[in-house]
């Protein structure tokens, strides 16, 4: 069986539409411009199931996309649109019996997590006999810190790491057999580069927030050149604003490398 890709979330943080706006793209008819934030599930052809980021819409996400197991997470930083779903992953933990979920990150974003999320990630401070845990419960996850550039095996599956700068903080890049996944980065290190056009990478899934410069992001021009450097087989690109009208941007990136290169769509599904 092939490795798969469902496509959970293809929005930057605000997600589009954005409340209170009224432009095109916000207030299209094309479902394509309808963008939750960013998550994506690997479904291996193992059988692996690996959620990559908890969204803040991973509720509506798992519901709509029927995603009823979880095998491991990782998570690429620490934003908020990446991470205030976790408190969703608590079914995908529910037994009999209770299953305790590998959480995969860096070590920044694991430092990050056990501080903004303690009685998930430093539960054996926060609980204790004297305050146990009552009522609902919490997500059992599991953090491993991954190293850079080193095999890391999650159930028998070899996956890679890399840190991309972003802002503040750096984004943990993913590459899983012939995909490669570099979301939320203003750069891509040469090295990266490198290691992905040794690789022959097949689906590279890429940042492409804009037209327009930012600061921590990379623009719609910026995005085109680091694929035209990388050269996969196929490149989706993710984590829009509503500056970017699906159709318009799908015939952009046609416009210069032909149907190879277009923009995700949430719920979309890819082989690799
Ligand atoms: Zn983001
Ligand atoms: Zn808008």
């Amino acid at each position: 069986m092939k490795n798969k890709v469902l496509i959970l979330g293809t929005g930057t943080s605000t997600g589009v539409p954005v409340i209170g706006c009224h432009c095109e793209v916000c207030e299209s008819d094309n479902p394509k411009n309808q963008r939750m934030r960013c998550s994506l599930l690997l479904h291996t052809g193992s059988g692996v199931k690996v959620l990559i980021d908890a969204s803040t819409d991973l509720r509506t996400q798992a519901l709509k996309n029927k995603v009823d197991k979880i095998d491991a997470v990782i998570f690429t930083h620490d934003h908020a649109d990446h991470t205030h779903g976790v408190d969703d992953l608590r079914p995908f933990c529910f037994g009999p019996p209770q299953k305790e979920i590998p959480t995969y990150t860096s070590t920044t974003c694991a430092e990050s997590l056990r501080s903004r999320f303690p009685y998930i990630f430093k539960q054996d401070e926060v609980f204790s006999k004297k305050k146990p845990i009552l009522g609902g419960g919490i997500p059992r996850l599991k953090l491993v810190e991954v190293p850079e550039g080193v095999e890391v095996k999650i159930f028998g599956e070899s996956f890679f790491f890399f840190l991309l700068p972003h802002g503040h903080t750096q984004t943990l890049a993913v590459v899983h057999q012939k995909l490669a996944y570099l979301v939320d980065c203003k750069s891509i290190p040469d090295k990266v580069i490198d290691f992905l056009t040794n690789r022959g990478v097949e689906l590279l899934i890429i940042d492409c927030l804009k037209p327009q410069a930012h600061q921590t992001h990379l623009s719609v021009n910026e995005s085109f050149d680091y694929i035209e450097k990388i050269t996969p087989k196929r490149a989706g690109l993710i984590h829009m604003t509503h500056d970017l009208e699906h159709t318009e941007l799908s015939q952009l990136a046609e416009k210069r490398f032909g149907p190879g290169v277009f923009p995700l769509y949430d719920g979309q599904i890819l082989e690799y």
